[in-house]
């Protein structure tokens, strides 16, 4: 049997929330750029209807013995130039609401390029893990007025990191670093930092497309060299998604298939909240009529709504038209197509190619299958958090 990464079979409810899009960052990329400098928030009382929302689900799941945890993951914008009273609300809600039974793990995505001792406190309060976004390569995540940010933001990494808060990294790849990828493996696994390379797939209509988007096959085969890299170090540190193709691809040698339910969107959740409290499922995400609900109405309402069963459907079909014919289709959960843009290239992309690669790699030599193994191993404790937050 193929050791198994329990993470892809669990059942996690992830909502990434919205809180602003306010930010004092302006990376190319961004697909939030019209809006970095408005300054609306998510209302405490929509707030209220996310918690109660959360609880109801929670109590539905317990009533038919289902386990079902969930993952907010405040995202912006910067959620860290937020107001600390704001934050701390929105904690106080969380706790109204039945806090630690809700069985609810705070993340929150930034940029750290500005931190204070007070939101250091509110992050080790609140038990808050990190994802930090770092690319590695400056030039792209610039602040507002137009300066490299990486400096400090290794600076601010060292300071949360001393003062014990639990991170990880998110690299988005594309032309601009796609070249280093190496290098910024070396860095990370240097600090010990676990972190998930994510190539970029959509980016703002203000920056012509060419300036950041990626080549697939080229990028594909960087981020295979850096796997081999990877893999064949003694001390294996949590690089994402390596973890998850190289599971894949045990699965697929091994003809060792994933439950169906797993295999399809009914499996693991991610719901996007807009600012404004409009619900929508990460592929649809901001498409004027195709929110499936709103916090306004509350989750319970939303989820049970013809919207909702629509926006499945649509996924449902995405995820056919994507996966279907694709060779890892029964060994894989598909998600890695909400980051994929099948139109542009065969299958999900970048993940198809390289796991094709690393099945290859797989196969031409004994002693990679019991490197693959070792790393597998339910023993094997690989360095650095777990994190999987979207960037
Ligand atoms: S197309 Fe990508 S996401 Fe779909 S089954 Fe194949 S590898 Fe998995």
């Amino acid at each position: 049997m193929v050791p198994v990464n329990n993470n892809l079979t669990g059942y996690s409810n992830f909502w990434v929330v919205k809180a602003s899009k306010l930010c004092n960052l302006r990376c190319s990329y961004c697909y939030e750029w019209d809006e970095l400098g408005d300054p609306k928030k998510l209302s405490l009382e929509l707030w209220r209807n996310f918690f109660s929302g959360i609880r109801h689900l929670s109590e539905e799941a317990k009533v038919e013995r289902k386990s079902v945890s969930h993952k907010l993951i405040l995202h912006g914008g910067e959620p860290l130039i937020l107001p600390l009273n704001y934050l701390q609300s929105i904690m106080d809600i969380a706790t109204d609401y039945g806090g630690d039974d809700l069985d609810l793990q705070n993340c929150l995505q930034t940029n750290l390029y500005s931190i204070t001792e007070e939101k250091i406190q509110y992050l080790k309060e609140n038990r808050f893990r990190i994802g930090v976004s770092f690319d590695g390569v400056p030039g792209t995540r610039l602040s507002v007025a137009g300066k490299t940010t990486e400096d400090q933001v290794v600076k601010n990494m060292e300071i949360i990191l001393r003062n014990g808060i639990n991170y990880g990294c998110i690299c988005v790849v594309g032309r601009h670093n796609e070249n280093r990828l190496v290098d910024i493996f070396n860095f990370f696994y240097n600090l010990r930092i676990s972190f998930r390379f994510l190539p970029v797939f959509d980016v703002s209509q203000h920056v012509n497309q060419s300036q950041i988007s990626v080549n697939y096959e080229a990028t594909a085969n960087r981020l295979f060299e850096v796997f081999v890299i990877w893999i064949s170090k003694k001390e294996t540190l949590s690089v994402r998604p390596f973890l998850e193709w190289l599971e894949i691809s045990l699965r697929f040698l091994s003809k060792q298939k994933i439950r169906e339910s797993a295999s399809r969107v009914e499996g693991p959740t991610v719901t996007l909240v807009n600012t404004d409290g409009k619900l929508y499922r990460v592929p649809d995400a901001y498409t004027a009529g195709l929110e499936f609900g709103d916090l306004e109405y509350g989750l319970p309402m939303s989820f049970g709504s013809k919207q909702h069963r629509k926006s499945v459907q649509r996924e449902e079909n995405e995820v056919n038209a994507t996966c279907n014919a694709c060779t890892f289709r029964d060994y894989c959960d598909s998600s890695f197509i909400v980051s994929s843009r099948p139109e542009r290239t065969k299958h999900c992309g970048v993940d198809y190619l390289v796991i094709s690669k690393i099945v290859r790699w797989l196969g031409e030599n004994a002693d990679h299958f019991a490197m693959a193994f070792e790393i597998m191993s339910p023993d094997a404790e690989p360095i650095g958090p777990e994190l999987q937050v979207l960037a």
